[in-house]
């Protein structure tokens, strides 16, 4: 998740003590949803999900051979390897054809920048999102869902800027995308699409797992491109003006990370693409 101004700005009022600052603002309230119906069932993050935050590679390189391996094991059926162009990296695409063409996408990036592990940022969304690989590969699903691992984010977006530019978005409903969660609360960016808050916020509600809409400005990430786009998206993260101070630094390790938090990420996540994809697990 690249940083920018509004980091230093947060930081320089928190210093001043000019106001208390959580993020830059919010515009959004559940109050002005309307009731929706929503399943919440999600399966539960598993033992091994957990235990692949200990992996996260020191190299780009390494990391983008793990998340080959990771979305291979985990039983996807159709693995799209794409070069994103000017780089030596690549995007990796898992299909899981649904009923109708109509696409729910889900993305996180797996390169990291800086001196620490990059565990927070973003091995953790790697790891939920290999977990979908596996949880829903073999449910029933009414749209098509396709799983992306991004590459070259941190130099500004430039893989999920060119699997659009590819890609073209026709059919999208939604983009969801995971980056960087597990070291606090969970949050869904206030510049997200209403709607996919108003769903996120009725699941987070019936799951009873804390989720605040809070808007980080101009802390990005791969849902620019889709913004731009005018594709709907929504992006979950843990970053406050605490854990903010953790991106890119020695201290991005796995302690940091909190189990439960990164469990109540993964269950709304789960629930909330479970929802919009029409998908129900096998029994
Ligand atoms: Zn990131």
């Amino acid at each position: 998740m690249p940083g920018g101004r509004c980091g230093r700005v947060v930081r320089l009022m928190a210093l001043l003590a000019l106001v208390s600052l959580t993020g830059c603002k919010s515009g959004f309230s559940p109050s002005q949803c309307d009731e929706v119906d929503v399943e919440v069932s999600p399966p539960p993050l598993g033992k091994r999900t957990m235990a692949r935050l200990e992996d996260a590679p020191r190299t780009n390189r390494q990391r983008e051979t793990l998340v080959y391996e990771y979305f291979r094991a985990s039983g996807c059926p159709d693995i799209q390897r794409e070069r994103i162009r000017h780089s030596v990296f690549h995007n990796f695409i898992c299909t899981l054809p649904g009923r109708s063409a109509e696409r729910i996408l889900v993305g996180a990036h797996y390169d990291k920048t800086g001196r620490g592990r990059g565990v927070a940022d973003n091995w953790s969304g790697i790891v939920l999102i290999s977990q979908m690989i596996r949880d829903f590969t073999g449910g029933d699903r009414e749209h098509t869902l396709q799983i992306i691992a991004f590459g070259k984010e941190e130099p500004g977006m430039i893989g999920s800027d060119a699997f659009l530019h590819q890609d073209g978005g026709k059919n999208v409903i939604a983009f969801v995308n995971l980056d960087t969660l597990g070291i606090g609360n969970l949050r869904a960016d206030a510049r997200s699409d209403p709607e996919l808050l108003c769903l996120a916020s009725a699941i987070s509600r019936r799951l009873d797992v804390t989720m605040a809409v809070k808007y980080l400005a101009p802390i990005t990430g791969d849902w620019k491109p889709f913004h731009d786009a005018d594709i709907a998206f929504i992006n979950f993260h843990s970053l406050d003006r605490t854990t903010l101070r953790l991106l890119h630094s020695p201290r991005d390790r796995l302690e940091m990370l909190d189990d439960e938090r990164l469990a109540g990420a993964w269950r709304i996540s789960a629930a909330l693409v479970m929802n919009l994809g029409g998908i129900t697990l096998r029994k």
